[in-house]
C-alpha cells in the first residue's frame, strides 16, 4: 500500500507525495510540485530520495518546482503531451501507464502503476493519474467543485468530469487545492435540500478547524454532493434555470450556467 502525504504549498495548493508503506523503502514521488521547497524539506526530514515527478497540467502553481527538483536529482518527469511542462521526460496521454518501480513494497513486488486519463477543459491537455484506488486530478475535479474552464469548452470539461465520475465509488480523490469549504458553500446555494451536503459541510469544517486537509474525498461522496457531477439532477437544473432566467435542460448548458455562477459567487 502506498502512503500519500499532502505537502501544503503557496496559499492552498497540495503537493501529493507518494511513498511506500514499507518504511525501509527510501524513495518518494511527487504530484504537481508547484514549489520545490516543501518537497526538499520533506525528503530531507524523512530521509527520502525523489524517484519521479507527475504533473497534471502546466499551470505554474503545479509545475513551478520541477526544474529545481530535477537539478537536485535527475528523475523521470511525467506530464501531458501537448502542454509545456518543465523538464518533461515522459509525455503521456489517455491510457498510458506510469510505473514507479522505486515505490514497490519489496524488490520482488510489482511496481505501483497508474493509468493516465485525458481530462481537458481547465487546460487544453490536462491529465489525471488513476491507480491503487487513488485519483490525482489536479484542477479538474475538486472536492465539491471543479476547476475553471480556461483553455477548453464547457462540453469538454463536463465530459472530463463525467469520465472521472465513472470511476468506482470508493476511489480516493486527491485534487490540487484546499477549496472544499468555499465549494460546499456554493453547492448549498445550488442544491439547498441535499442533506449529505449539509453533513459534508460539518465534517469539512471540523477538519479545517483542527488544521487538517479535507482531502482525499471519495468519488461516491462527490457524486452525491458535487453539483458539477449532478447536472442532470432536477434540483441542479432548476437552480441553473433560476440563475440564467431561462429554460435549459441539457447537461452542458446546465454545467456552463453553474460554472459561470460559481465564477461570480
Ligand atoms: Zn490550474
Amino acid at each position: 500500500m502506498l502512503e500519500i502525504v499532502p505537502l501544503p504549498a503557496f496559499q492552498d495548493n497540495y503537493i501529493w507525495t507518494l511513498r511506500s508503506g514499507n518504511r525501509d523503502n527510501p524513495y518518494a514521488a511527487v504530484v504537481d510540485p508547484g514549489e520545490a521547497r516543501p518537497v526538499r524539506d520533506y525528503l530531507a526530514r524523512e530521509g527520502l530520495t525523489l524517484a519521479a515527478i507527475l504533473a497534471t497540467h502546466h499551470h505554474p502553481d503545479h509545475v513551478g518546482g520541477i526544474s529545481e527538483l530535477v537539478a537536485m536529482r535527475k528523475v523521470p518527469v511525467f506530464g501531458p503531451k501537448g502542454e509545456p511542462i518543465p523538464a518533461l521526460t515522459h509525455p503521456v496521454g489517455q491510457d498510458d501507464r506510469v510505473e514507479i518501480p522505486e515505490l514497490a513494497e519489496a524488490s520482488t513486488a510489482p511496481a505501483p502503476s497508474f493509468t493516465v486519463l485525458d481530462i481537458p477543459g481547465h487546460t487544453r491537455a490536462h491529465v489525471a493519474y488513476y491507480g491503487l484506488g487513488s485519483l490525482f486530478c489536479g484542477d479538474t475535479l475538486f472536492a465539491c467543485g471543479c476547476g475553471r474552464v480556461f483553455e477548453g469548452t464547457a462540453a469538454q470539461m463536463l465530459a472530463s468530469l463525467s469520465k472521472l465520475a465513472a470511476l468506482p465509488d470508493q476511489t480516493r480523490v486527491y485534487c490540487g487545492h484546499e477549496y472544499t469549504l468555499a465549494n460546499i458553500k456554493f453547492a448549498r446555494a445550488v442544491d439547498p435540500g441535499n442533506v449529505m451536503l449539509a453533513a459534508r459541510e460539518e465534517r469539512a469544517q471540523r477538519l479545517r478547524d483542527a488544521g487538517h486537509p479535507t482531502l482525499p474525498s471519495t468519488l461516491g461522496e462527490e457524486r452525491a454532493t458535487n453539483p458539477f457531477l449532478r447536472c442532470a439532477e432536477p434540483v441542479v437544473v432548476d437552480s441553473a434555470n433560476k440563475y440564467l432566467g431561462a429554460r435549459v435542460a441539457d447537461p452542458v448548458s446546465v454545467f456552463a450556467a453553474i460554472r459561470e455562477w460559481k465564477n461570480r459567487f
